[in-house]
Parts: C-alpha cells; structure tokens; sequence
C-alpha cells in the first residue's frame, strides 16, 4: 500500500457526481491496484464521509444483484430468493459498495462530515470483518 495508490485513485473518486455507485472491483480493473488496498482506500475515504458504504445482495449461483442497495447489514432481509434462479439469498453474499456522499472540486480538500452512521457502519465491518472476508469483493 503506497501514496501512489492513493494519488491513482483520489482524483477519480473526486471528480465522481455525487449519489453515484463506485464498484471496488471497477477500481481494481481500472487502477490495477490490489482488492485489498481498493477497499482500504474506500473505507478510508467512508471513514471520513466522502463516500458512504452499501450492501449489495448478490446471487450466490448467478450473481444477480437482489433488491436495492442497503446501508446497513442489520437491514439484510432474510428469506428472498433469486427472481432469476430461485436460490435463497444468504447475507454473507452481499458485497460492499460504495456512493459518492456530496459534490467535491478536485483539487480541493474535502471538509469532513460528523455522520453518527458511519461509527454504526465500521462497528459492523469490524464484527463481520473475520466472518465475511469476501465482502469487498
Ligand atoms: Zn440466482
């Protein structure tokens, strides 16, 4: 993990309109950076609000994305099923994702936001962290 990766990366997140959808495996494709340092940077940059975690529930078999996104895993629904295939969704199938928070000029620092959601979102990651090691991915 170096400050390169970080250069990479923070003016694309930067110039991203806010409300949109940003995919750790789009950054890894796009910046050729390890998963693993992605979503550290991700979270980082969650941590201070610049960009908001989600949950998506994806198919185990067919990895069609079920229902919306979510912001908290306590909000995973249990018992849906897969509308194209049928498979009961489990919760340890969701990935994480991220949206973009509020408009940032690049170049710019970002003025960090007090949001009491972000303390509950890491209290979660850290719990799932040892049982959900793909959840990033
Ligand atoms: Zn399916």
């Amino acid at each position: 993990m170096t400050d390169e990766y970080f250069e990479k990366i923070i003016p694309y997140i930067w110039g991203i309109e806010a409300g949109q959808w940003i995919l750790p495996g789009e950054l890894n494709e796009k910046f050729d950076i390890l998963m693993n340092d992605v979503s550290m940077i991700l979270a980082t940059l969650a941590e201070i609000g610049v960009v908001k975690i989600h949950y998506l529930s994806l198919c185990d078999d067919c990895r069609e994305p079920i229902g919306e996104p979510f912001e908290f895993i306590s909000d995973f629904i249990d018992n849906v099923k897969c509308p194209k295939c049928g498979k009961t969704i489990e919760r340890d199938t969701s990935i994480v994702i991220f949206k973009k928070s509020g408009e940032t000029e690049p170049g710019t620092p970002y003025e960090p936001i007090d949001d009491p959601s972000i303390e509950k979102q890491f209290a979660e990651l850290a719990m799932l962290g040892a049982e959900l090691s793909d959840i990033f991915h």
